[in-house]
């Protein structure tokens, strides 16, 4: 009987601390960078999200569960949680993929010139994980004039405030 309340005890006593642990973990808004090595993205991400993140791979056009969201709430990076862009900045570009003319701010985004395919582009990266996200392009809408091309497989949508 006491071994039971006292690991029950432990168990309610440990919870808290694991979930609070990983919320601050997963949300944290810059600074900690994250290094794990080819194995260990895989093993986080699974297939799919590994070959966009980190191989640079790019979803078809229009399959991403993301394009056509009109929900109100927060993208953040599908690779370690960090928050990239909000819906009050997204809009229907046509491209196929889910756009934004804004990132929350200029730190949660790098920058990185893209040569692959025959083509200059600018690719854009969490710059928490170094994730690959998609490309900016500067045929966007007011007030940015910019078009944050962004694949759904890369983000991780949170419905809530904007
Ligand atoms: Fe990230």
């Amino acid at each position: 009987m006491y071994m039971i309340v006292t690991v029950k005890f432990f168990f309610l006593m440990q919870k808290p601390y694991v979930i609070a642990d990983w919320r601050c973990k997963e949300r944290y808004m810059g600074g900690d960078k994250i290094i794990l090595t080819d194995v260990e993205w895989l093993e986080r991400l699974g297939p799919e999200r590994y070959e966009i993140l980190r191989k640079k791979g790019t979803e078809r056009a229009f399959t991403g569960n993301l394009n056509f969201n009109k929900e109100k709430g927060r993208y953040l990076c599908a690779g370690c949680g960090q928050e990239l862009f909000t819906s009050k900045t997204k809009f229907d570009s046509g491209s196929g993929w889910p756009s934004f003319f804004k990132p929350v701010n200029d730190r949660v985004i790098d920058e990185h010139g893209d040569t692959s395919y025959g083509m200059v582009r600018t690719e854009v990266v969490c710059s928490r994980c170094g994730g690959h996200l998609g490309h900016v392009f500067s045929d966007g809408p007011e007030p940015t004039g910019l078009r944050y091309c962004i694949n759904s497989v890369s983000l991780e949508f949170e419905k809530g405030d904007e």
